[in-house]
């Protein structure tokens, strides 16, 4: 893919180090209804601009990061673990 992320862990890295994890996004909650549900499933924003997404680190650490991916020109602007934005 040719651009560079960087693990929290290992540092800057080439991003065919890591698997795509798709889109970070919070699950509908328990009482959410069909259609929120629906969205959730079957919908991807796929938005032109700065993207949440799931990273893992197949040839460094194996952890799943999460990294802020601006969809225009493949810049990532920032990486962390789960839970540490
Ligand atoms: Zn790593």
């Amino acid at each position: 893919m040719g651009f560079l992320l960087h693990c929290p862990n290992c540092g800057e890295r080439d991003a065919y180090e890591f698997r795509f994890g798709g889109e970070s996004r919070k699950r509908p909650t328990f009482s959410a209804t069909e259609k929120e549900w629906a969205d959730y499933v079957y919908m991807k924003k796929n938005v032109a601009g700065s993207e949440r997404e799931w990273w893992y680190h197949r040839l460094g650490c194996k952890r799943w990061l999460i990294a802020i991916r601006d969809t225009r020109d493949n810049s990532v602007s920032k990486t962390f673990w789960l839970g540490e934005e």
